[in-house]
């Protein structure tokens, strides 16, 4: 009498088995909605000009990810994580400096111009990394300046990967240590690595006219780039007060709402100088 319901336990039991593995097994739906709006060439590179504190000039700009869905144009904060989780990100990236790259490979761009892509420690180590430098000077020109921005999300053991780095260096790749002064980026990636550059975090900008405990960290960031010999970039810049302090302190690069937000590409390449 127990025989057939022994036979439909075992049954049930090795169907929900099969279903557990065949659902464990299946991309989740995040990914596939993020591969598929990829394929769609939804993720687009908005820029956000680099700006000369004395002269106001456009020395160069920032790369940053946008999705394009639509009407809707999303930031990174609403989907970064998805598209980490995903593991898309170093496809994404790749897609974002070729399309940079083709974008402005018909604008006229000052020399010395730097373009800066946001990349996880990991991604310097991505093979492909080389050859979108490669290609981006080519096309671009010698007078531009590509740069990688070090966001740490992750840590990540660059050791083992000099010889990439030393070929991304021999194309004229700079460093920049990005969210400096935070738990986001890491000191100990100042004595690891080649950097060029500290990107001031939005934070101690802020701090400039709270007259708090930030403004001390600010001006002790500033004194280490100084005594590094390193360039300084502010971000995050919204006011005339903040560009004068960070100007009088000798920042060389700001970047900020007071000057221009992040525009689409073609936005970016009407407003160049010299553009007809
Ligand atoms: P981040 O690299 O620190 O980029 C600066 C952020 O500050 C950008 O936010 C920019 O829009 C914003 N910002 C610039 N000026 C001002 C200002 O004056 N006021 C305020 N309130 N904000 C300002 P966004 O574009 O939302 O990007 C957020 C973060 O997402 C970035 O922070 C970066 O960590 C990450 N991200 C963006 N694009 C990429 C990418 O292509 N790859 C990777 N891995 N991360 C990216
Ligand atoms: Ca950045
Ligand atoms: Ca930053
Ligand atoms: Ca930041």
């Amino acid at each position: 009498a127990y025989e057939p319901m022994l036979v439909l336990l075992v049954l049930v039991g090795l169907f929900g088995a099969w279903g557990a593995y065949h659902w464990l097994s299946q991309p989740r739906a995040a990914d596939e909605v993020i591969a598929q709006a990829r394929a769609r060439g939804e993720f687009v590179p908005y820029l956000q000009p680099l700006v000369c504190p004395q002269s106001g000039r456009w020395l160069g700009a920032e790369v940053l990810m946008r999705w394009r869905d639509g009407d809707r144009v999303l930031a990174p904060g609403a989907f970064i994580a998805e598209v980490e989780q995903s593991g898309s990100l170093g496809a994404i990236t790749r897609d974002l400096m070729a399309a940079t790259t083709s974008g402005l490979s018909g604008a006229r761009l000052p020399a010395g111009f730097h373009l800066a892509f946001n990349v996880t420690a990991s991604q310097l180590a991505d093979p492909e990394l080389v050859g979108l430098c490669r290609v981006l000077r080519e096309k671009l020109g010698e007078a531009v300046v590509p740069v990688l921005e070090l966001t740490e999300r992750e840590t990540f053991d660059l050791a083992g990967h000099g010889g990439q780095l030393a070929e991304l260096f021999s194309l004229g790749v700079e460093l920049a240590l990005d969210d400096f002064g935070t738990g986001q980026s890491s000191l100990s990636y100042l004595s690891e690595l080649q950097v060029h550059t500290l990107k001031i975090d939005r934070s101690f900008v802020d701090a400039i006219e709270r007259d708090s405990l930030g403004k001390v960290v600010l001006d002790a960031v500033i004194a280490l780039g100084q005594s590094l010999g390193l360039k300084l970039v502010a971000e995050g810049v919204e006011t005339a007060a903040q560009r004068d302090y960070l100007q009088a302190a000798g920042v060389d690069v700001l970047q900020g709402y007071y000057f221009a937000r992040p525009m689409p590409l073609a936005d970016f390449v009407r407003q160049l100088p010299g553009h007809a």
